[in-house]
């Protein structure tokens, strides 16, 4: 036997929790072929992996890579922030919106050169969107026009759909009937929900109730409590969820490692009045007479809601050097302005967006811990040094193993590699991939428990991370020796 790729000498954690052991692994084609003594085995290329984690790729089924900063993977097809950090799959589309149509989108991602694996979910927002439905609810015949479109999503290789940033008219039962088709398929249905603040467990109770209505697994996007007011509510989400899959429900949750949130500014304004800004004639509109007084109730509200506005650090997604890393604070007072309406005003700037530090470390690590929740970035591609950056688009992986389980403790390397493989591939639905196994796709990660790391920060976000000399990408090295090869190996995943 002649291997294309041997992966000598490392630590084998195969991703499924179970005990780490010494074995080589042997790679023909895209595919596993062989794990164990392999020394006496022939190969074509060799990669030393002694004292070195050998694990599944990183998995990550929360990212935006469809869209955003550079137009997405489309435009920036070999950035290297995700597959540095270990990760093999991708799966955008996240929080309801995504590209329309899929097939067409994967289709054209498919003739790039893309570093890691890619597939997506499709948004409802986005199928919405194309229906054309309105700012109303919907008829029974919008609703069968958005089932035919998830039907046809599913169809053309979405993982499933998402949603998100719904206002009150777009009902349970609405998002439960267009998830039917979804659950027929196959797919999950993920959800940014409405509330992740006061609102949270009416929220999870929705999103559990879609789960049980539509017959989709749920999976709940980057769970947390967002802002004071849900700071004592943990406890509460995580036995809602327990209850919920004693019932039977495939209910689970992803969760980046980081205190911090990223969205646009104009969170910072109901969500009512920007709809009611927008029937005016535009966004500008917020500032008028007849609305400002609720913009300025709704604003200040938020802002306390944060904590205050020196929690709320703008990051806008190009280049804006009056505001660009200032907190609201700051930028407020270098107006003259009082804080809720330099939030309106960036609103109706646009394209500005913020990191938000609205979270409490010992809920982020309740969460983690949790059996039902695994990793997942909530990140986006990003051009190295390119523009403000949350730093979970470069450290999302290193650092919960690096940071959280390994100096932390909160994790054994195989429990954290559990979470951050074969909990989403399974639940994703990515049957050939997550655990490492004769005839499973060769999709590799080879790290040092010893050294893997974070090193992006808040204030400096734009760094690898380190002890990750390895990334193999369906049997082809995609990082080698801490460093991005020339060859692009990711492939478009479908389900
Ligand atoms: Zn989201």
């Amino acid at each position: 036997m002649t291997f294309d790729l041997l992966v000598r000498g490392g630590t084998v954690v195969d991703g499924t929790g179970a005990p780490g052991y010494a074995a080589d692994v042997g790679i023909v084609g895209d595919r596993i072929h062989a794990i164990g003594d392999l020394s006496a085995a022939d190969f074509r290329d060799v990669i030393d992996a002694a004292g070195l984690i050998v694990s599944p790729g990183f998995v990550d089924v929360h990212n935006h890579a469809c869209s955003e900063m550079d137009g997405g993977i489309l435009n920036i097809p070999d950035v290297e922030n995700q597959v540095r950090q270990g990760v093999t799959t991708l799966i955008g589309g996240n929080c309801g919106g995504s590209p329309w149509p899929i097939g067409e989108h994967l289709d054209a991602a498919d003739a790039l050169p893309i570093r890691q694996n890619y597939g997506v979910l499709v948004g409802m927002g986005t199928i919405r969107a194309e229906a054309q439905v309105g700012s109303e609810r919907a008829t029974p015949e919008d609703i069968e026009r958005m089932q035919r479109m998830a039907a046809q999503a599913m169809d053309e290789g979405a993982f499933g759909m998402s949603s998100g940033y719904f206002p009150d008219f777009v009902t349970t039962e609405e998002i439960a009937q267009v998830a039917r088709p979804i659950a027929e398929a196959g797919g999950v249905y993920a959800t940014h929900m409405r509330s992740e603040a006061a609102g949270l467990l009416d929220a999870l109770r929705e999103a559990i109730a879609i789960g049980e209505r539509s017959g989709c697994p749920v999976q709940i996007a980057h769970i947390k409590c967002w802002g004071t007011r849900a700071w004592d509510k943990a406890e509460q989400v995580l036995a809602m969820i327990d209850e919920a899959r004693e019932r039977g429900l495939d209910i689970t949750a992803d969760r980046y490692p980081y205190v911090a949130s990223f969205s646009g500014v104009a969170n910072i304004v109901p969500h009512a009045l920007r709809i009611e800004a927008d029937q005016r004639g535009g966004i500008e509109h917020l500032r008028d007479e007849e609305m400002i007084d609720r913009v300025r109730e709704g604003a200040e509200d938020f802002i306390d809601e944060v904590g205050g506005a020196q929690n709320i650090v703008f990051a806008p997604l190009e280049p804006m050097p009056d505001i660009d890393g200032k907190s609201l604070e700051q930028v407020a007072a270098e107006r003259g302005e009082e804080p809720w309406r330099t939030g309106m005003e960036m609103t109706i700037r646009g394209k500005v967006s913020c990191i938000f530090f609205t979270m409490r470390e010992d809920n982020v690590r309740a969460f983690m811990r949790h059996p039902a929740v695994f990793a997942g970035s909530d990140g986006h591609l990003r051009v190295l040094g390119k523009g403000v950056s949350h730093p979970r688009n470069y450290g999302t992986w290193p650092r919960w193993i690096g940071h959280y389980a390994r100096d932390e403790g909160l994790f054994g390397v195989e429990e954290v590699v559990r979470k951050c493989t074969s909990m989403p591939a399974r639940k994703f639905g990515l049957h050939e991939r997550g655990e490492l196994a004769p005839r499973r796709i060769a999709d590799l990660t080879i790290f040092s428990w010893e050294r893997i790391i974070d090193t992006a920060t808040f204030e400096d976000p734009h760094h690898y991370p380190r002890g990750i000399p390895h990334v193999i990408v369906n049997g082809v090295p995609a990082v080698r020796d801490g460093e991005a090869t020339e060859e692009a190996p990711g492939r478009v995943v479908r389900l």
